[in-house]
């Protein structure tokens, strides 16, 4: 019976994904054995260390991902660096096909003076360190100031907004990282800015994110409602208004126009506002904007300059994928025709299309790239696999060990009254997998 080697490289939702498209498309003569690779010791991706703490119910599709894991046919090698442990090459010669689904995890940088200032920080850092990634517990995030600025209206710099605007008992009963709430707490922040650089129309935030501000029990949301009427007046003179638009409008409204609680801590988006320049003496002091205006439906820039004085920066306007030798990254996404790298080498997720869609984007997505690869499929190989690839002794975290790290951080969690307690030093980690 013919059996494929796959190896995916990446084990988050698009890796998890690919693994259930090759699950569903087995039939008697056509088998697959998934080896799903990861460098990290724990697996899930962006579920684990993307996703806010305080939204456990898009979690749940880990639920999925384990399912799909029990599978005979999947075994999870975690702890293997691909670049570092194997190659693209190595895998290739190893495997009858080949899957990255590394994701993009480079912050995009604006590109302005002042950059670099500390305290001027991506959310490519702030996300895993408030959702404790190993490699991220200590990056240096200073709270002391009173205001805080988020630059982009996306998904991600709203995740990051709230969790620095909300109060952090809101947090308690969540996995957010142990450091990260301690220091949340200790936070002198009480008002966050998002700011966009096109008009609310134009926001990258979905209605379903947007209308989570209004849940928020000890902050009050604002947004300009001059700018709204005038979004509103954009999208009237569409001949063509897609839904999704005039519900994201309508949203947006809504929250400006809710009764403010009079509470201390804010949150307020401000859009037509492009970042010019980060100002400060070593750190973060102030940041400069150049006002936006909409001529014939086209954001253009105006000669009005505005300042925010503020000690803390984070960026959050998109992620480019990083390179393997193997794999080269055109616009932030590895190179590829529709899924497919090179020989039996291809790519799904974040870096097959650049950081767009949900978590639910990638189901389908990965499920056409499995398509093409069966479409592509030649011989089996007479190849070992992985086991010909790792260094005796190398220590690896496969499904066993994943989920006794699970059950312990499940119950730390329990004791603490949290879903989990998220262990984030890797030998630690490990030596839970031994237990
Ligand atoms: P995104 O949705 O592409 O948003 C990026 C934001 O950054 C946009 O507002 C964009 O403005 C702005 N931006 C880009 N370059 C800029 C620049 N040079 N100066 C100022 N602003 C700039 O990206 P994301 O927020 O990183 O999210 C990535 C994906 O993950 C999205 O598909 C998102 O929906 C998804 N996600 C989903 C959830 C959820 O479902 N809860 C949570 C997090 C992320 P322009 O539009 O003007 O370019």
């Amino acid at each position: 019976m013919p059996t494929y080697k796959v190896a995916i490289v990446g084990a988050g939702p698009a890796g998890y994904f690919t693994a259930q498209a090759f699950q569903k498309a087995q039939r008697n003569n056509l088998l697959f054995l998934i080896d799903m690779i990861e460098r990290l010791p724990t697996p899930l991706g962006l579920v684990r260390s993307g996703v806010a703490p305080d939204h456990p119910k898009i979690k749940t599709v880990s639920k999925v991902f384990e399912k799909i894991a029990k599978e005979p046919n999947f075994r999870l090698f975690a702890n293997v660096e691909l670049g570092k442990d194997v190659s693209v090459k190595d895998l290739r010669d190893q495997y009858d096909v080949v899957i990255l689904a590394t994701g993009a995890s480079k912050g995009r940088k604006l590109g302005i003076p002042g950059e670099e200032l500390k305290n001027s920080i991506s959310a490519a850092e702030l996300v895993p360190w408030y959702n404790a990634h190993p490699d991220f517990v200590n990056v240096e995030v200073d709270l002391s100031s009173d205001t805080a600025v988020v630059i982009g209206v996306g998904n991600v710099a709203m995740d990051v907004a709230r969790i620095l605007a909300i109060d952090p008992t809101e947090l308690d009963q969540t996995d957010v990282a142990e450091h990260a709430l301690a220091k949340l707490k200790q936070s002198n922040i009480r008002t966050v800015i998002m700011c966009g650089r096109r008009s609310p129309e134009d926001a990258a935030f979905t209605s379903p994110e947007l209308r989570d501000l209004s849940k928020l029990e000890n902050t009050d949301v604002f947004i300009d409602l001059k700018q709204i009427e005038e979004a509103i007046k954009h999208i009237e003179e569409k001949d063509e208004v897609e839904k999704d638009l005039r519900s994201k409008v309508e949203a947006i409204k809504a929250i400006a126009g809710q009764k403010k609680k009079g509470v201390a801590r804010k949150l307020e988006i401000k859009f037509l506002s492009t970042p010019i320049e980060i100002k400060g003496n070593g750190k973060v002091e102030e940041i400069v904007f150049q006002k936006n205006k909409v001529e014939s439906g086209k954001v253009v820039a105006s000669n009005e300059t505005f300042s925010i004085k503020t000690g803390i920066v984070i960026t959050a306007i998109g992620y480019d994928s990083v390179e393997y030798p193997g794999a080269t990254i055109e616009s932030g996404r590895i190179s590829n025709i529709a899924g497919h790298v090179e020989h039996n080498v291809y790519v799904v997720g974040w870096a097959k299309r650049g950081p767009t869609g949900v978590i639910g984007t990638n189901k389908s997505d990965s499920a056409d790239v499995v398509d093409l690869i069966i479409e592509n499929l030649k011989v089996p190989k007479a190849s070992e696999g992985i086991t010909a690839l790792l260094k005796s002794g190398h220590e690896i975290i496969d499904q066993t060990a994943w989920e006794k790290i699970n059950a312990s951080e499940v119950i730390s969690g329990e004791i603490a009254g949290k879903p989990r307690v998220k262990e984030v030093n890797w030998k630690r980690i490990i030596s839970l997998g031994r237990t």
